[in-house]
């Protein structure tokens, strides 16, 4: 665990897929204020997902930074610049027998779930969304190497269970909760890697924390729930746990969470109508209760 007591580094690590909003606007701030003046505030991109990112969204979000008053360290992290860390950590995944291809589609998982329906472990909804029936977990080396043979497209899955027989029981500290235990089961067989990118946000984010030396990792408490299986990668892939501060989310004018749908508040149109950053402030210190 790291040291309460140093710097703390932190970052701010949005996906290029949209505008962003007044909610990223507070978790912007927050990293930032909880660096102090003697942390470091990090920008991290997190771009993975190639098909959804536009350099427009990218350029907004540094511009919308800047706006928020913001000063970040660079280079900043693009990950989808770094898909070789994420290899290396998949290889050392692999190596300890805790990976496996996994060739099912979307519709596949469903119906093997609505199959499965009379029994009722099979029919969990993880964080991610429903837990993974484990259909390729079964299968044969010949038979994983025939279908890879084949050009089928595959996607990487954690043996979880197995994993968690080796660590033991896993704890983080987040600075507003607590001493939070770890539960990564609640994530079933979770993807590390998609048919399409050779990561997935949960290994990504994992090894970006630890590679950039993010101390303390501040983020809206919508994502509490990835802490549980970014724990036991750590503890999988030896890599140093950071504190967590899981804050809470804004709410939009329906009094319900903020979102990227709510279009109209977006940090761009709000430039474009010329808000002083004060106007932000108080905008967001309403919307905090
Ligand atoms: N890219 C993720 C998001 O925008 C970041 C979550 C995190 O901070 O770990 O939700």
């Amino acid at each position: 665990m790291t040291s309460p007591n140093a710097a703390p580094v932190t970052r701010f690590a949005p996906s290029p897929t949209g505008y962003l909003h007044l909610g990223h606007a507070f978790s912007a701030l927050d990293a930032a204020a909880a660096a102090t003046e003697r942390g470091r505030f990090l920008l991290r991109l997190e771009d993975t997902d190639q098909g959804r990112c536009r350099p427009e969204f990218e350029d907004a979000i540094y511009e919308d930074l800047a706006w928020l008053g913001l000063a970040w360290e660079t280079p900043v992290r693009r990950q989808s610049e770094h898909f070789d860390d994420y290899r290396r950590a998949l290889g050392t995944l692999d190596q300890l027998g805790l990976l496996y291809p996994c060739f099912c589609t979307r519709a596949e998982i469903q119906r093997e779930i609505e199959n499965a329906a009379s029994a009722p472990h099979n029919q969990l909804r993880g964080p991610d969304g429903p837990v993974y029936p484990g259909t390729c977990s079964h299968l044969t080396k010949t038979e994983q190497d025939r279908r890879i043979g084949d050009g089928e497209p595959y996607a990487l899955r954690l043996r979880t269970h197995t994993a968690l027989e080796g660590v033991g029981t896993l704890t983080w500290t987040d600075v507003i909760r607590g001493e939070m235990t770890a539960t990564p089961e609640i994530f079933g067989d979770v993807v590390l890697a998609r048919k399409d990118t050779p990561t997935s946000y949960h290994l990504a984010c994992t090894c970006d924390d630890a590679l950039q030396g993010v101390t303390l990792v501040t983020r809206g408490e919508d994502v509490l729930p990835s802490t549980h299986i970014h724990r036991l990668l750590q503890a999988l892939l030896n890599l140093p746990t950071p504190r967590y501060r899981h804050h809470q989310l804004l709410t939009g004018p329906d009094g319900k969470k903020f979102s990227k749908r709510d279009q109209s508040m977006t940090l761009k149109s709000l430039r474009e109508l010329d808000w002083p950053r004060e106007r932000v402030l108080v905008e967001i210190r309403n919307r905090t209760t």
